[in-house]
């Protein structure tokens, strides 16, 4: 084990008969891993007692992108981040676009971490040389490297960087993770992919669970003021793009709250899923017109070239307040950033 291996953070060593053994407490999977063992991710081992992260600034794919790519259209609108990912994830998506990155480890071994070391220094120096407002955690899952995200963020901190940061998440983190999010304000927004409506799918193609998910929804929509929330679904052809599965969903997003923006995405043929075809454009209007019957308020389709299924209206007077093509925002309504509709004065649920 090298040295300056980043010890974890949130994890606990366990004693008495499990003596030798920690318990990871950083993802819903709750890893209770042995001695020179580790986690489900592949990134978290244990050495004589402590957990160490392995892909700490192991970094990759780092891109200045618009926020709308990440897709985030109710944060910070028009405004560049410094995407990147690390190898590692707590899910094993059959269709993942990034399984090179995502799956690396447990399909190549743990050469996939042989990535130069990039500081969380050299991050925020990316960040601030690129012009961008914001860091975008992203392309993996950034739970699986809170500890490199967390540092980044402290670093950005410690220079008066006036940088925000944003998980582009499958919302799979564990309580105490978003518990120490809220208590040291580290995050600006929060997108969670709930990729299925029903627990069996769930688990056949990710290898997770559907509860978790929707509860970390629930969780951090009740941040709203301090962690921007939004949600994306991706619809996979004769997987999950039944009307009443897309009712169930659109149905349960409502219930935690009818403001929150809510996407709907093409699938593309990928990976283990490349036997599936492409999601027409005819699902996406579907799903759009299914969620707005359930009162959903922003509803965006994306992975498509289809127009203005990317704009944002007001909800009360149907004005259009921001326009947007291919992740571009071409016009915004706004006035003075106040997030209200110019219009009619109604409340927009957006941070400008
Ligand atoms: S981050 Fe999740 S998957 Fe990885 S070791 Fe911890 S609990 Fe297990």
């Amino acid at each position: 084990m090298h040295e300056k291996m980043r010890e974890a953070m949130l994890y606990e060593k366990l004693t008495g008969k499990n003596e030798g053994k920690v318990l990871c407490r950083l993802c819903k999977r709750y890893c209770v891993i042995e001695d020179r063992k580790m986690g489900f991710c592949l990134v978290r081992r244990n050495e004589r007692g402590k957990l160490y992260s392995l892909n700490y600034g192991k970094s990759t794919g780092f891109a200045a992108d618009p926020i709308e790519k990440k897709p985030f259209f109710h944060f910070k609108p028009g405004t560049r981040v410094l995407s990147f990912g690390t190898p590692g994830c707590n899910f094993r998506c059959l269709n993942c676009q990034n399984w090179q990155l995502s799956q690396g480890v447990r399909e190549g071994g743990t050469g996939a971490l042989e990535i130069p070391t990039t500081l969380p220094k050299k991050v925020v120096d990316l960040a601030v040389n690129h012009k961008c407002e914001g860091i975008a955690y992203t392309y993996s899952e950034p739970t699986i490297f809170f500890e490199y995200a967390y540092d980044c963020i402290k670093e950005a901190r410690k220079r008066n960087a006036e940088l925000f940061h944003v998980f582009v998440s499958n919302g799979y983190f564990s309580q105490e993770m978003l518990d120490l999010v809220e208590k040291e304000g580290l995050l600006d927004a929060i997108r969670i992919d709930l990729k299925f409506i029903n627990d069996e799918k769930y688990r056949e193609i990710t290898g997770a669970h559907l509860l978790p998910v929707q509860q970390n929804i629930e969780r951090v929509y009740k941040l709203k003021g301090k962690v921007h929330l939004e949600v994306i679904a991706l619809l996979i052809p004769t997987l999950n793009d039944s009307d009443e599965d897309i009712r169930k969903l659109a149905r349960f997003v409502a219930g935690v709250g009818k403001d929150i923006p809510l996407h709907f995405s093409a699938f593309h043929p990928y990976y283990k899923l490349s036997h599936l075809p492409a999601t027409p454009d005819r699902t996406l209007r579907k799903a759009k017109r299914i969620a707005e019957e359930e009162g959903m308020q922003y509803v965006y389709l994306g992975n498509t070239r289809m127009a203005g299924v990317e704009n944002t209206h007001c909800p009360k007077c149907k004005k259009m307040l921001i326009e947007r093509y291919g992740f571009e925002v071409l016009k915004n309504e706004f006035e003075n950033d106040k997030p209200v509709c110019p219009e009619c004065g109604g409340r927009i649920n957006i941070v400008l």
